[in-house]
């Protein structure tokens, strides 16, 4: 990276990957004069996206239909059962 400011070479002093992008800060050794520059999405970023990618299509598939423990048993079945019995009561 050339310097802005005397146009010397600058010398890279840090790299932030921290909000997800590539920030290399420069400075440069002839003026004092820092500069950074933006370097693309950080690696860790791209896997981070592709990650939620994948997440968001197992989460968008149908979720598995919550299986009823105890169905609620029909009135007609209850009402022949107690007839049912009440056959047996009366012989
Ligand atoms: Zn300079």
């Amino acid at each position: 990276m050339i310097c802005t400011q005397c146009g010397s070479e600058m010398v890279q002093t840090d790299k932030n990957t921290m909000t997800g992008r590539v920030i290399r800060e420069y400075e440069c050794r002839n003026c004092g004069h820092s500069d950074w520059e933006d370097d693309g999405v950080a690696l860790w970023q791209v896997l981070h996206d592709a990650y939620e990618k994948e997440e968001d299509k197992s989460s968008a598939s149908p979720a598995p239909t919550h299986p009823d423990v105890h169905p609620p048993e029909p009135l007609a079945s209850r009402s022949l059962w107690h007839r049912f019995c009440r056959i047996f009561r009366n012989s």
